[in-house]
């Protein structure tokens, strides 16, 4: 039995995991599940896994989650430390599926036990990720990425020598607005923006596909966890999302990932690594499907492409200010306050002032000055708001 923990099991990469595991609920023990406001959900889904303990981010949220657990011997936890010491309770896997920057100290912690980690959360790479790979090879634990284009180079690279890899390609859908000018995107709404066209995801992660802050994000993702230069890493339009990654070796082969938009693949892919198992997901109709097309992801359009050139070329806490301005931004854009556009300015201002006048390119990383960067950059972004509005 392969004991394991779901963090951000209520969410839209947590719910593909836990499907996963109640199709075989005889070969998985569930330590820890947790969540976040949806409540009825946490608890419906720790019940059906039979989970020890279930934890929502919230403490005014215990007494809720308290009864909706009545009788069912799941015990029931509330806050952040409370969700710390579930992320570090001992198994042998942990979906690491929290959205955000948030997501950071949970991994850490399932990490420090040496369990192994499928990560999901991305910003944990961008905004820390050589502590989060270092924490990884100090406990001996094995750290399995899940983001679909990452799964793709990963088994993409299975058997091959680094040495001979020449370049890395991520394909984007484009989102919605892949056929808009830059001018057309100056009005764009929440409901247009959430309206990805193949991949079905958490509310956050659509927008940024759409605004392609999701890509740039994956492109320093690619940048962390792989160890490849930032000069080797392409981002490519893809709109069909059926290839997800293409890895390029010295003798002119590439390399490409194929399968049906769906994450259960790079989610089932890391919970039987090193073996492959039976998924549930669609097997491609290649002739169905007729043609795959490509087109340039422009960084005069997508400004946000850019600027992960700009966070991999700088390093240090570039990549924390990056996410943590990016974060703040779409908090913005979500709350009618900031414009899809002034998301690309928002995030370009908070490195420029972060990164110069600030002074945090000269500063080291470590967790205390990453949570530093993190909450200070946020706070920039909120006055550039502020300006923006007076
Ligand atoms: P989601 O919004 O659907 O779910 C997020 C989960 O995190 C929920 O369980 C929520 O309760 C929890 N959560 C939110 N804020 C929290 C906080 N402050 N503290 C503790 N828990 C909190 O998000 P998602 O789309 O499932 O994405 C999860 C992660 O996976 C993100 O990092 C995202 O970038 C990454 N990812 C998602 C997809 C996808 O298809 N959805 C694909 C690749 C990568
Ligand atoms: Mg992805």
């Amino acid at each position: 039995m392969k004991r394991i923990s779901i963090l951000g099991a209520t969410g839209s990469i947590g719910q593909s995991t836990v499907d996963l595991i109640a199709r075989a609920p005889e070969a998985y023990a569930v330590e820890a599940m947790t969540g976040g406001r949806n409540i009825a959900l946490l608890a419906q889904d720790a019940r059906r896994l039979g989970a020890r303990i279930a934890v929502t981010a919230h403490d005014d949220l215990l007494d809720d989650l308290r009864a909706a657990l009545a009788g069912s011997g799941v015990e029931a936890a509330a806050g952040r430390a409370a969700l710390l010491e579930a992320a570090a309770r001992p198994v042998d896997w942990v979906m690491s599926a929290i959205v955000g920057s948030a997501g950071l100290e949970p991994g850490l912690a399932a990490v420090d036990t040496g369990a192994t980690l499928a990560l999901a959360n991305k910003e944990s790479l961008v905004t820390a990720g050589p502590i989060l790979l270092d924490h990884g090879r100090r406990a001996g634990a094995t750290i399995l990425p899940v983001d679909s284009e990452h799964s793709g180079i990963f088994q993409a690279l299975r058997g091959e020598d680094m040495a001979s890899v020449e370049r890395v390609i991520i394909t984007a859908s484009g989102g919605p607005f892949r056929d808009r000018s830059r001018e057309d995107l100056a009005s764009v709404t929440v409901e247009e923006a959430l309206q990805h066209p193949s991949w079905s995801m958490g509310q956050r992660i659509t927008i940024d596909s759409a605004s392609m802050f999701n890509k740039a994000m994956e492109m320093i993702e690619t940048k962390e966890f792989f160890g490849i230069e930032a000069e080797r890493i392409e981002a490519v339009i893809h709109p069909q999302s059926i290839i997800h990654a293409l890895v390029g070796h010295c003798d002119g082969g590439m390399i490409a990932h194929m399968g049906a938009p769906d994450m259960r693949h790079a989610i089932g892919y890391a919970l039987h690594w090193p073996e492959r198992r039976d998924l549930p997901v669609e097997r491609l109709d290649l002739v169905a499907l007729g043609a795959l097309s490509f087109a340039k992801a422009c960084p005069k359009r997508f400004r946000a492409l850019g600027l992960a050139r700009q966070v991999m070329d700088q390093g240090g806490l570039s990549g924390a200010v990056f996410n943590a301005a990016k974060e703040r931004a779409l908090d913005h854009f979500l709350a009618g306050r900031a414009s899809f556009l002034q998301m690309d300015d928002l995030v370009a201002g908070a490195l420029d002032r972060m990164m110069g006048r600030e002074g945090f390119d000269r500063v080291e990383m470590t967790l205390e000055t990453v949570s530093h960067a993190d909450q200070v950059t946020r706070q920039a972004v909120d006055d550039m708001i502020r300006v923006a509005a007076d």
